[in-house]
């Protein structure tokens, strides 16, 4: 049985909604569509015109008999979020997507930009809740009330809308939005399947990041059900207490068990590479003793560690932290071997800084 919600419209409640095909998983689909074994072949058609070239009405998908075509049509639809609106950065040119869903809701998604060998790249940084309940203490997200999971179709239509309103490819994905990806575990398992899969999406491993507050049963079932791809781990406290403080319900998991899952989806056949993500707060979790205790938790491992100065968030008492305190928390876990990323922040003048989705749109 499949487990992920569906949505059901508001303002057209009395007519019978078409579900997006993409709920189900591309295996299931020869027989969604009534095919018999020698018509397989055109669950390949179908997904060239999906995922290849981005056709999103049935109707139009001439390789396809006008009969399935019909049915297919009549049955299912392929877009369920609407672009609402945009805002651009003016200081790095990050967009703020919002995409309004079925329901009205809106999710955010970030596309950011930036120079690597071979030109530009785009990331999108995709939302899989609306609102959070996991309520750390310094987030945006975990401010709003949790409200509802987002569907297979709602993930994976961030990308194509997103392409759509840029009319730029792509090229990574970063769950980092608004909610916390594993606490919707299955419908982002499916989601994962189709933008990893060669007849999908087709990312690779590495361009596929999946970041979580730390909930351990998740992590450990990621290592044989998921397809390979990054996890970033929110470690933000190198102590319990301090993680208690600022992140209470994912705290339940003390950092050696997150640590434990964390090595074991590294290690594991179908497991990725794992980083630690590190939210730099003034006078909390930014001091040389917590960088000491960070990189002796670490040491001798193959760790990576993204530092992210702390992107204030209004009504929220914390700040930003001093340059001079972040360098010295760098030094500390460079010189001890571990591999650290300075993530300065992108699109924080229009609310699309880590951690800032939950403000709404201006
Ligand atoms: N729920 C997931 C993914 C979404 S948040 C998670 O918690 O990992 C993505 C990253 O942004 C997380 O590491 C999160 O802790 C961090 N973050 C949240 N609020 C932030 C803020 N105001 N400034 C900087 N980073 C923040
Ligand atoms: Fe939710 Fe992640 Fe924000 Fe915590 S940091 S409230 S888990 S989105």
């Amino acid at each position: 049985m499949m487990s992920h919600q569906r949505v059901s419209g508001t303002h057209s409640q009395d007519i019978p909604r078409r579900e997006s095909l993409l709920e189900w998983p591309f295996h299931e689909w020869p027989a969604l569509l009534g095919l018999s074994a020698s018509e397989k072949y055109r669950v390949r058609q179908l997904m060239e015109w999906i995922f290849h070239r981005r056709v999103a009405d049935f109707g139009q998908m001439s390789t396809l008999p006008q009969g399935l075509r019909q049915s297919l049509g009549e049955k299912f639809t392929l877009r369920v979020l609407e672009f609402a609106s945009r805002e651009i950065s003016k200081r790095d040119g990050a967009q703020r997507l919002n995409f309004r869903a079925a329901d009205g809701k809106s999710i955010p998604a970030v596309c950011l930009s930036g120079k690597e060998e071979g030109g530009e790249r785009h990331s999108l940084c995709l939302s899989t809740q609306v609102g959070c309940a996991w309520g750390c203490a310094f987030c945006a997200s975990g401010r709003l009330k949790f409200q509802r999971n987002l569907t297979v179709s709602e993930i994976l239509g961030q990308v194509f809308g997103a392409e759509e309103a840029t009319g730029k490819k792509v090229d990574s994905l970063l769950f980092m939005g608004m909610g916390e990806p594993l606490a919707n575990y299955s419908n982002l398992r499916l989601a994962l399947h189709a933008l990893r899969s060669p007849m999908g999406f087709n990312y690779g491993a590495r361009h596929v990041t999946v970041s979580t507050s730390g909930l351990v049963p998740q992590m450990l079932k990621l290592c044989t059900e998921a397809p390979k791809m990054n996890l970033a781990v929110s470690l933000h406290a190198a102590d319990d207490e301090t993680r208690r403080r600022l992140m209470p319900k994912a705290a339940e998991w003390p950092i050696k068990e997150v640590l434990k899952a964390a090595w074991a989806y590294q290690k594991g056949a179908g497991g990725g590479r794992v980083t630690f993500e590190y939210v730099l707060l003034r006078g909390i979790n930014d001091s040389l003793r917590a960088a000491q205790r960070l990189s002796n938790l670490l040491r001798g491992r193959k760790a990576w560690v993204n530092l992210i100065p702390y992107n204030p968030v209004p009504g929220l008492p914390y700040e930003k932290p001093e340059e001079v305190a972040v360098r010295r928390f760098e030094e500390v876990l460079v010189t001890r071997g571990i591999f650290v990323r300075l993530r300065r922040p992108q699109g924080d003048d229009i609310s699309s800084g880590c951690g800032q989705l939950g403000n709404p749109a201006r």
